[in-house]
């Protein structure tokens, strides 16, 4: 069977790059390395070097690479009962749809929808928001919720937008974080002059934007003004959810989310621990019946395959107490960057397993680049900050391998001598 799908072929790393650019659309830009093995923490790529993975393929690998519990869970599901339409269910889709609901501690009423990816869960979410009879939308300048086109409406950034468009209409970007801007989009002349606001969408934690947590209280008057406002509060938890920050969901930390409740949370990154799965968690009926029968479908959504996934990740999360280690170990990698002393680090940003080392200039690209030269995945998610998402299960001493790196590296000033 695997001769079938043998990728082995005579080339060095050079030449499966090459090949990627030949065959592969370029929107990524060509592939820092070619990767082959993962285990745990660890990847190797295709010249047998091992790397310490600190971004766990952007937040997503949270048991670690090739999890012998999902491994067996997804072959297992595969060889028994791979994928139905959903004109059928699958005892798979729906316990894992009950799992969520209780993990979110939603109340009666509460309902799930799955979908493949992170895009395409916000994408649902902004269908809902359409089903309130209201167009306009809030969300934050620096969100990132998706590259679909309506998921890209709610996305800030101009570069990935501006091409696009025209997007779906009515999403007014507010300055991140800020309270004022966030209560006068409330006032009754915003309201007379644009209408009723339909939604907040907000990352509790934004991913993209370089790890930039909202400042306290921001999500609790966001619920104040929508409750009294009857919009929704829709959290995007893509990257936060499923254990990141030391919770099931950010907005259960009590120093992210502050006691909120929101109508709609977005889950897809870790919710499979590497298989793709996303899914809409609306809480209490009215969220729950926005989207009514045929207003919104998908093929592959709540596949078995995929839920038997959710359900693994979910149970070893569970078995392995890793809502406690996130940011136990999170801990040791803050501190033990922070006593490297390195100038150039001026210091770590971010909850349980969702950092960023602040830098102290516009550097982030070399150190990312000296990292994977130095065995260490990483990602330059701004300037001047490196984002650290690692598996949920890196261990205290993987933790300080990272730190080494970070007492040690160094960036000429000069870019010529770079
Ligand atoms: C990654 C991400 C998305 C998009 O998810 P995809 O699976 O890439 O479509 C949306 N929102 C947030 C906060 C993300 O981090």
């Amino acid at each position: 069977m695997s001769e079938l799908i043998s990728t082995a072929r005579d080339l060095s790393a050079a030449g499966w790059t090459e090949a990627y650019t030949r065959s592969v659309m370029d929107t990524f830009g060509p592939p820092q390395r070619i990767l082959v093995r993962g285990e745990g923490a660890y990847v190797w790529d295709a010249e047998g070097k091992r790397y310490l993975d600190l971004l766990a393929g952007i937040a997503v690998n949270v048991l670690g690479h090739a999890h012998p519990t999902l491994t067996a869970a997804v072959s297992a599901q595969l060889g028994t009962l791979g994928h139905v339409s959903n004109f059928f269910g699958t005892p798979t889709q729906i316990t894992l749809a009950e799992r969520l609901l209780q993990l979110a501690g939603a109340p009666e009423g509460s309902k799930v929808f799955f979908t493949n990816s992170g895009t395409e869960a916000n994408e649902a979410a902004f269908k809902m928001t359409r089903r309130t009879g209201r167009t306009r939308v809030l969300a934050l300048e620096g969100g990132f919720h998706g590259r679909t086109m309506g998921a890209l409406a709610l996305t800030h950034k101009p570069a990935y937008r501006e091409p696009f468009e025209p997007l779906p209409g009515g999403v007014e970007h507010l300055p991140f974080g800020d309270t004022d801007a966030l209560e006068a989009a409330f006032s009754p002349d915003a309201v007379a002059e644009r209408g009723e606001v339909a939604a907040l969408v907000v990352e509790p934690v934004q991913g993209e934007a370089g790890v930039r947590a909202l400042p306290p209280g921001y999500l609790a008057l966001g619920r104040r003004l929508t409750s009294a406002a009857g919009a929704l509060l829709v959290l995007d938890e893509v990257q936060t959810g499923m254990g990141r920050t030391g919770a099931w969901f950010a907005f259960q930390q009590p120093e992210i989310g502050g006691g909120v409740v929101p109508d709609v949370v977005t889950l897809a990154k870790g919710l499979g621990g590497g298989f793709p799965v996303g899914a809409v968690v609306a809480l209490g009926e009215r969220a729950a019946t926005l989207l009514g029968r045929g207003q919104h479908g998908t093929t592959f959504g709540g596949n078995p395959v995929a839920a038997a996934a959710g359900l693994a990740t979910i149970g070893v999360i569970e078995r392995d107490r890793l809502l406690a280690r996130a940011p136990e170990v999170g801990k040791v990698l803050r501190q033990a960057i922070m006593a490297g002393g390195n100038p150039l680090v001026r210091g770590v940003r971010g909850h349980g397993l969702l950092l960023a080392v602040e830098l102290a200039r516009p550097v982030a690209p070399q150190v990312a680049a000296a990292a994977l030269d130095a065995g260490i995945i990483v990602n330059a998610v701004a300037p001047d900050a490196v984002r650290l998402a690692p598996p949920l299960v890196l261990t205290a001493d993987q933790a300080l391998d990272a730190a080494r790196f970070f007492a040690g590296v160094t960036v000429p000033e000069n870019p010529e001598e770079a």
